[in-house]
């Protein structure tokens, strides 16, 4: 049988310059799709315009290039997909698959449920079940909830191994409009990446638990899973994870003291996939380059320079 070709991408959100964290899963990432002669993409993701801009995502193409991350097609930024979502969107309404949900922030703050790592709650179903009367009574808009089947998902990450997620009852019906308008990022990134053919998803560990999420959209909308490797955080000394509110750990402030070669080799040795923290182009990593080798927890990170 022929074997499809890799394809693998940058998402980064143009909100601010590059992090260290930011770098070092754009670095595995990278090596990961050239070590397999794949392709890669690059795509903004700015659906939040309030926090992103044009001038940053021009500086990260900068610094990929900086970097020697190279990538091989741009993809469309998500601002400018709002059409191609609402034909998503429509796709799920039309199966009653989604529907108004009209609580407020504190409404679902005050639930005492238990929440995801990344924050999100884990909604009780309140607006589920509401009746066309009870619905028109609002007289505002909502937001939009899919409907989660109580069903297990499970999959197998690259480096962290088995991971399991009771939809229902450890995530529950989560939002995919908001009551603005815009598309959430679990909607958009699956419809990008669908589309974009990505078969190979690496990112910082902080999203893995967006992926039960993600697949059961793939499934509605017909599109293949890829496969996925979280990769470890890069934690302050005091256990924080690295942030772009560090400013001294971003790339604006590290491309005037250090070259690319000492930053790529910081962060590769940092990975497990050095010996030594020694200058090297991130070029010369393809061939050795394995997820054997790579190192599955988070690390602290407390570069000197
Ligand atoms: N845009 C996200 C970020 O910059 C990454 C999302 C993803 O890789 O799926 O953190």
């Amino acid at each position: 049988m022929e074997q499809k070709k890799t394809v693998g991408r940058f998402a980064p959100t143009p909100s601010g310059r590059m992090h260290l964290g930011n770098v070092f899963a754009a670095l595995l990432a990278w090596l990961s799709v050239r070590s397999k002669g794949g392709e890669m993409v690059l795509r903004m993701e700015d659906l939040d315009t309030a926090r992103t801009k044009p001038e940053y995502a021009q500086l990260l193409r900068q610094d990929l290039a900086w970097l020697g991350l190279t990538y091989d097609r741009e993809t469309p930024p998500q601002s400018s997909r709002t059409q191609a979502y609402d034909c998503y969107f429509d796709r799920l309404r039309q199966q009653e698959l989604v529907y108004p949900c009209y609580c407020t922030r504190a409404q679902l703050h005050s639930v005492n449920a238990p929440h995801l790592s990344d924050g999100t709650y884990v909604y009780p179903g309140t607006c589920r079940d509401l009746t066309p009367q009870q619905r028109a009574a609002f007289r505002r808009e909502s937001a939009w909830r899919l409907r989660v089947p109580d069903r297990t998902v499970s999959f197998s990450d690259i480096l962290q191994g088995t991971v399991t997620q009771e939809l229902l009852r450890e995530c529950g019906d989560f939002v995919v409009r908001r009551s603005d308008g815009l598309y959430v990022y679990q909607l958009a990134v699956v419809a990008d990446d669908g589309e974009a053919g990505v078969t190979e998803v690496v990112r910082g560990l902080d999203l893995l638990g967006s992926v039960p999420r993600q697949m059961y959209l793939q499934e509605l909308f017909g599109f293949p899973h890829p496969e996925y490797a979280h990769v470890p955080l890069l934690l302050a000394p005091d256990g924080r994870r690295l942030s772009k509110r560090d400013r001294d750990l971003d790339l604006g402030y590290l491309r005037q003291r250090i070259t690319a070669r000492e930053l790529i080799g910081m962060l590769a040795y940092t990975a497990g996939l050095l010996e030594k923290p020694e200058p090297v182009a991130a070029q010369e990593l393809i061939g050795e380059f394995s997820w054997k080798r790579v190192q599955k927890d988070s690390v602290i990170f407390a570069p000197k320079w």
